[in-house]
């Protein structure tokens, strides 16, 4: 019987672990699909503000030519200063150079209020890259695993399904079938350790006599509470 309750333990272990990979199996894809999607999502970021820091930079560079253009005017009026004949076109001209002046303040504080943003922005476009570059290399890295870990995940069910299904065939039909059924409703746990006087499936405290029983190993006990199948394993 202790052989039986063993191996009926043995094949619980291989449950476990065929319950484990099924659920990588189905959470693997999920899990790349989420990371392929977050790299979207940072490149998309990283693109709009790129696209944001470019067009302040084509705005600063038109304002840049408007200021030469405002600059070589005020030199045009003021070389017609020495032909005027008249005090009236003589101040004429001197306003309109003061209005000309006035522009080019206005133009030169709108180009440090675009380069100050411009600086703000490529910080920010900068820490961004950094990130998903960072994300790049730390999701390459988990989606080769996890790539791998799926490729080979068919082939390693398959063989630990063998080794369950011979292992099964070496206990007697009682245990077999109460395996079995509980695998089905407790939701493939139907072996189970006892840890002081606590079953380690559903953490009820066991009577202490039993406890001392199934530290034996020699029967087939079940919990009173959950009826899953004892098998004693020190220091778990
Ligand atoms: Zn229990």
């Amino acid at each position: 019987m202790e052989q039986e309750l063993k191996t009926i333990y043995e094949v619980q272990l291989l449950e476990s672990n065929i319950i484990n990979n099924e659920k990588k199996k189905l959470i693997g894809p999920k899990k790349i699909e989420e990371m392929d999607r977050e790299l979207e999502e940072l490149k998309k970021k990283a693109e709009k503000e790129k696209a944001v820091i470019d067009e302040l930079e084509k705005e600063r560079r038109k304002k840049e030519k408007d200021l030469g253009v405002e600059k070589d005017r005020i030199k045009k009026i003021e070389a017609k200063l020495y032909e005027v004949k008249t005090n009236k076109e003589y101040q004429a001209l001197l306003k309109e150079i003061e209005m000309a002046k006035e522009e080019i303040d206005k133009t030169e504080e709108d180009i440090i209020i675009l380069m100050d943003r411009t600086e703000d922005l490529k910080k920010e476009y900068d820490s961004v890259l950094e990130h998903m570059k960072k994300r790049e290399n730390e999701i390459k890295v988990e989606k080769d695993r996890l790539l791998n870990e799926l490729a080979n995940i068919d082939k390693t069910l398959e063989e630990i399904k063998k080794q369950r299904d011979q292992l099964l065939k070496n206990v007697s039909e009682e245990i077999r079938s109460t395996y079995l059924n509980l695998i089905e409703k407790r939701e493939g746990l139907a072996v189970v350790n006892v840890k002081n006087g606590v079953c380690l499936g559903c953490y009820m405290n066991i009577p202490p006599q039993l406890f001392i029983e199934v530290t034996k190993n020699n029967r087939l006990i079940t919990c009173p509470s959950c009826n899953r199948i004892f098998y004693f394993v020190e220091d778990i």
